[in-house]
């Protein structure tokens, strides 16, 4: 009985493994949307305002996603980190400047026919995070992103075959966590690639009975476990919740989502979408509250998974 279980288990792994593959794999060719969850790697490698400035971007040309634009950031300067000439001021020896690396008369001829949305100079400078990233997306966009050609639209950007291949590889890690489960061991998953915020224990005068993890609006959030959902909806303080229970007795608790995927009753395995991280409820900036109650009452969920091997999540 326990060899078959195994049996079963490694099975629905190599199945796993291999959908993840595949999806990854048709990621890769077709792209992902601009809705792909942020992997563990881009949470902790690109800053926060410039993460947010990527997905903001990044719809504006349909066909290319933010893990791309985010990768051409990476690659061109550290995400405007680099300390070199043409990065904040002046020009390199090319004469590219600002963190996307814009040729002025490239940057002045792409602004001429894609007007900048508002949130940047006046008038649009190459220097400005906000400014290079949107035209960035547009110029993206113009040399093949938009026809659904990637590799021409990042040649576009660079000539080089290696640039190419080192933007479509720095995409794929920020994007790893997209569709598939960020990681996964002994039937638990880490629920969503996020940040540690507010941990487990005395908050306020109250108790925080769960874990935090901080990341955008729309990032999936999967079961951590096999189960089942208890409930799925509107829950005070919570705003929107989806509670699973799992055999042995534990019940894990996902709050303040944007939306919810599951219905009451309805069986789950680890890692399968459930809802989406939001800001709903008692919150003060978009983040799962993820809980872990068990018979002897509610554990740290960072414990919890770091007995497993697993880490919840980062920083
Ligand atoms: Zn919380």
């Amino acid at each position: 009985m326990r060899l078959a279980a195994s049996i079963a288990s490694v099975l629905l792994l190599v199945f796993v493994t291999l959908i993840a593959a595949i999806t990854a794999t048709l990621t890769s060719v077709f792209g992902s949307g601009s809705d792909s969850g942020p992997s563990p790697e881009a949470v902790a490698d690109i800053p926060a305002d410039y993460l947010a400035l990527y997905q903001q971007a990044a719809p504006v040309c349909p066909g290319l996603d933010w893990p791309v634009l985010a990768a051409v950031g990476k690659v061109e300067t550290d995400h405007g980190r680099l300390d070199a000439p043409g990065v904040h001021n002046g020009e390199n020896s090319a004469g590219a400047a600002g963190p996307m690396q814009f040729l002025a008369p490239t940057f002045a001829s792409v602004v001429a026919r894609h007007p900048l949305p508002p949130g940047g100079a006046s008038p649009p400078s190459r220097y400005d995070p906000h400014d290079a990233t949107h035209a960035a997306a547009f110029y993206l966009c113009d040399s093949g992103a938009r026809d659904g050609d990637l590799r021409a639209a990042i040649f576009g950007y660079n000539h080089a075959d290696w640039y190419v291949e080192k933007v479509l590889a720095q995409a794929e890690r920020y994007r790893a966590a997209a569709s598939t489960p960020p990681a996964s061991q002994g039937g638990w998953a880490v629920p969503a690639a996020g940040r540690c915020s507010s941990g487990f224990g005395p908050r306020d005068g109250d108790f925080h009975q769960g874990q935090d993890l901080a990341a955008p609006i729309g990032t999936p959030i999967g079961a951590a476990a096999e189960g089942t959902v208890l409930d799925a909806g509107p829950a005070s303080g919570y705003g929107l919740r989806v509670r699973v229970q799992h055999p042995g007795g534990t019940v894990t608790t996902y709050g303040h989502n944007h939306t919810n995927h599951v219905t009451p009753g309805q069986p789950v395995r680890a890692g399968q979408p459930i809802a989406e991280v939001g800001n709903r409820g008692q919150s003060t900036g978009p983040h799962l509250h993820f809980q872990i109650d068990t018979d002897g009452g509610p554990v740290d969920p960072v414990a919890f998974y770091a007995q497993r091997g697993l880490r919840l999540c980062v920083g």
